[in-house]
């Protein structure tokens, strides 16, 4: 049978894979869901010994099946190659016998945005060419810092796509804003917004929604679409990392096949542990799925009351990248959960818009099962990455310090799974606050300073994403008030229709 994506929301419509890749959200402003979840019907040791482009070409083949497996094959190829800087792409770190680090920053841009951000590009120049598109592709993206930098990298300088990307501009690490400002390729476009994440999140929402907009844009040749963790070609990558490191718990002697593992995932947007989800709904032996939060605990009250609450200020923490209070990609799981009751869904995001809350216990006790949740301080993540580095000599970033606070915390940690953190940013994207953890001396610092000092620490050498980062040129210094996101694409796009 042939999988196709629907709306979360229930909009008509059947697309392919390819199609939903091309149009990153559905009509009626719902999410990209596949009709059923395919089940991963291999025999897990297999996993065992994989490479991780084996691996990525088993499990996204039943994703994205209007791609013929060359194609697949091709894509995958280019996106895991030695733009990472280890072979093994996501390796697995064992700690002690209790926990494991999956670390996901390899790639070009030190975060995890790069498991996907790395081939999303290629599946778009693939669907643009099999559903025949001529018009460019504007993908449009919000970011909270590390997505940013992911997408320009990754699209920089690809043909026929536009890439642009809004920025809080108080709300990111010194690190983060380099890495965009100072980013090449007459394709990509930054502008810093006024405003928070969930601004720049719900501007770039709303401009999707806005089908006379759409219209303008397609007069000019413009169509648009996302590489935010709401387009479902950025969902399926990061399901592959879920079944590389359990195959390399296998490898390493940590589990013997089809032994339970509980997944801790440092949460903002909700993609990374719902794709975590999807594993386990494939088949992946996970016992829990932990989402960790910082101190902007909404999805750690949700999954203590069942209702999801934004109406709170917004908090400027340690690790920024998961400063949100809107998750987006928990649609997709309120779908799944409610066992695909579309009404249901529309009715809460409904509610979200209107009144900023949604109260989901009729299908709660059902969503609440595979999940778990916490959240930490600032205070508690500072001395964790001290104390995890004094114990191991491992230093972890500050959104990894999150996963592992919430893991030391939480009650379901029983001792008799293996639990593996999520790393999802190197300690170099947030230098400052990760050194200044250890030693008291560095808070005054200048956080560029502080990247010789942490190859120090680390004792390698800064990687080529941030090195010399100082003396890069800006390319881009666009900023503009939450209201005037569309004025700024229309300039950005102009500019280039005049070259
Ligand atoms: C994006 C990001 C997160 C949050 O991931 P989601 O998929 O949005 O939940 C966590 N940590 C880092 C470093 C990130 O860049």
């Amino acid at each position: 049978m042939q999988l196709y994506y629907k709306s979360s929301r229930g909009a008509d419509g059947r697309f392919t894979a390819s199609e939903a890749i091309i149009r990153g959200i559905a009509e009626d402003g719902g999410l990209f869901v596949p009709n059923a979840l395919p089940k991963f019907e291999m025999d897990y040791g297999k996993l065992k010994n994989k490479t991780y482009r084996e691996t990525a070409y088993d499990v996204m083949s039943l994703f994205l099946d209007d791609f013929s497996e060359e194609e697949l094959r091709g894509c995958i190829a280019k996106a895991y190659d030695n733009k990472f800087d280890t072979e093994a792409i996501a390796p697995l770190v064992r700690l002690d016998e209790k926990v494991s680090v999956l670390e996901l920053f390899h790639g070009p841009t030190l975060a995890f945005k790069d498991m996907a951000l790395s081939i999303l590009p290629r599946f778009m120049q693939i669907a643009r060419s099999k559903n025949n598109i001529e018009e460019n592709i504007v993908i449009l993206t919000a970011t909270s810092g590390d997505t940013g930098k992911a997408a320009l990298e990754g699209f920089a300088d690809v043909e026929g796509v536009e890439i642009i990307v809004f920025f809080p501009v108080e709300g990111v690490s010194s690190v983060q804003k380099l890495q965009m400002v100072t980013q090449e390729g007459a394709n990509t476009h930054v502008a810093g917004i006024i405003g928070n994440f969930d601004d720049a999140q719900t501007g770039v929402k709303r401009i999707f929604g806005d089908k006379e907009y759409a219209m303008d844009l397609k007069k000019k040749g413009y169509g648009l679409s996302s590489a935010n963790s709401i387009n479902i070609g950025r969902l399926v990558p990061q399901i592959v990392y879920y079944f590389y490191a359990y195959g390399q718990l296998m490898e390493q002697g940590t589990i013997n096949e089809g032994e339970f593992v509980d997944f801790v995932v440092p949460t903002g947007n909700f993609g990374n542990i719902l794709a975590g989800y999807y594993a386990k709904k494939m088949g992946l032996p996970v016992r829990h799925l932990v989402c960790a939060s910082n101190e902007n605990k909404v999805l750690a009250d949700f999954f203590g009351s069942g209702t999801y609450d934004r109406n709170r200020s917004l908090k400027k923490t340690q690790s920024p990248s998961m400063d949100i209070l809107v998750s987006s990609n928990l649609e997709r799981l309120l779908y799944e959960a409610s066992g695909t009751r579309k009404e249901l869904v529309s009715e809460w995001m409904k509610s979200l818009e209107e009144s900023g809350a949604y109260d989901t216990s009729v299908i709660f006790e059902n969503l609440k099962g595979a999940f778990e949740a916490g959240w930490i301080s600032d205070a508690e993540g500072s001395r964790l990455i001290e104390q995890v580095y004094r114990k191991y000599g491992y230093l972890m970033d500050t959104h990894t310090a999150v996963a592992y606070g919430v893991n030391e915390k939480r009650k379901g940690n029983d001792g008799k799974v293996h639990s593996v953190i999520l790393s999802t940013a190197s300690p170099y994207k947030f230098p400052k606050s990760v050194l200044s953890a250890i030693d008291g001396r560095f808070k005054d610092a200048d956080e560029i300073d502080l990247l010789e000092k942490m190859s120090e620490y680390l004792k390698g050498e800064v990687p080529a994403a941030v090195k010399g980062i100082r003396d890069r040129k800006v390319m881009h210094n666009h900023i503009c008030d939450k209201d005037g996101m569309k004025e700024a694409i229309d300039s950005f796009l102009e500019g280039r229709d005049s070259e």
